[in-house]
């Protein structure tokens, strides 16, 4: 290995990825010889690594297998246990997020060793004695190239996140709160448990609109949504199923339950006005239930029409107030229709 001769004057000390402050990388150095190893771990002490050592390859596969291991890792070729390339292949193989660029190390030199280890999954490959300048600027390649995948998993999350939630209230949007309800029926008629699920409409919110403004209207609804949001149980979904519409699915909940969660999501919205702008806005719901008792496979539609005629009747019946979807409410209605249309 050459000395570590001109590391010092053209670069910062610390590497650090571009514009941004320097921070500590964790670098896995997994090499058998002992001088290479204290070598390395004082090289990269001095550039601002973290190093974490591995003297044979099964430590060195147990340390990148562990949650919240190196992301950057040289891996000498020769070492008993795993050698280099096999620890490239099960990587790979095992292809965790996030990626880990690996810096093979080795005293091969033939082009076809350099073919073998490359084709294993090393991204990159390094002959001892190797000179510490280009090992240098070789890790902080790799460090743009873990860079780069963060910037590009952080907007993937973002994308992600934007094409399953309401922008507004940042519940979960219609496509997804009816894939949750669906999903959760699968499961229930699986497990012979029941599903309930609420509609949710906000009372003569037309009127807080006129009144108010539609931006008040926007800051209410993000209120609701907020103090809906914190009443749900952790494995409750709601979601924001249309204008001042959510839906909220509980699973494992018979009928006296549902109506009890619904009374509480009714209460929360009721129990105090909501100061917008140095106004008090009184808002409050009315909260339709249905539900499947899990004994027999019911449709995410039938439950969704369902809800929607028991919140018709909750407002019928004077709103801010829950009613549950009895069968026969559809022939009430049923009748009621044909008595109006004469
Ligand atoms: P009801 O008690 O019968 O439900 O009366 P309502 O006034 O709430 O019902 P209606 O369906 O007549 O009005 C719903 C209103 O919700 C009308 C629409 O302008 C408003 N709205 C829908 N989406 C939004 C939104 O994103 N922001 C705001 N500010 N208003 C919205
Ligand atoms: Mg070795
Ligand atoms: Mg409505
Ligand atoms: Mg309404």
């Amino acid at each position: 290995m050459s000395a570590d001769k001109d590391v010092g004057g053209q670069y910062p000390n610390v590497e650090s990825a571009p514009g941004q402050a320097a921070y500590r990388m964790k670098v896995l150095v997994a090499e058998d010889n002992p001088v290479f190893q204290s070598m390395l771990r004082a090289l990269l002490t001095k550039w601002g690594y973290d190093v974490v050592a591995a003297r044979d390859g099964l430590e060195a596969w147990r340390i990148l297998e562990s949650a919240g291991g190196p992301r950057l890792a040289i891996l000498d070729w020769m070492m008993p246990g795993v050698d280099g390339v096999e620890l490239c292949r099960r990587v790979r193989a095992a292809g965790r997020e996030p990626y880990i660029y690996i810096l093979l190390l080795t005293g091969r030199t033939e082009s076809q060793d350099l073919v073998e280890g490359m084709d294993a999954g090393a991204d990159d490959y390094l002959t001892k004695p190797f000179n510490a300048h280009e090992l240098r600027v070789r890790l902080r390649a790799g460090r743009r190239i873990l860079d780069l995948q963060e910037e590009l998993m952080v907007a993937r999350e973002a994308l992600r996140d934007q094409a399953t939630h309401d922008g507004l209230t940042g519940l979960l949007n219609r496509t997804t709160i009816l894939d949750a309800l669906r999903n959760e029926l699968t499961r229930a008629a699986r497990e012979r448990r029941p599903v309930a699920l609420l509609m949710v409409d906000l009372d003569r919110f037309k009127l807080v609109n006129d009144t108010y403004g539609h931006l008040a209207g926007d800051a209410v609804l993000r209120e609701a949504a907020r103090r809906m949001k914190s009443s749900v149980r952790p494995y409750d979904s709601i979601g924001r199923y249309g204008g001042e519409e959510f839906l909220i699915v509980l699973p494992g909940c018979d009928a006296p339950t549902a109506q009890a969660q619904a009374e509480r999501f009714r209460e929360a919205l009721a129990c105090e006005p909501i100061p917008i702008g140095g106004q008090s806005i009184r808002v409050t719901c009315s909260i339709g239930v249905s539900g499947s008792t899990g004994l027999s496979v019911s449709s995410s539609d039938t439950l969704v029409h369902d809800a929607d005629l028991a919140l018709y009747q909750a407002k019928n019946r004077g709103r801010n107030r829950v009613d549950t979807f009895i069968p026969c409410l559809e022939q009430a209605f049923a009748c009621e229709a044909a008595v109006a249309a004469g």
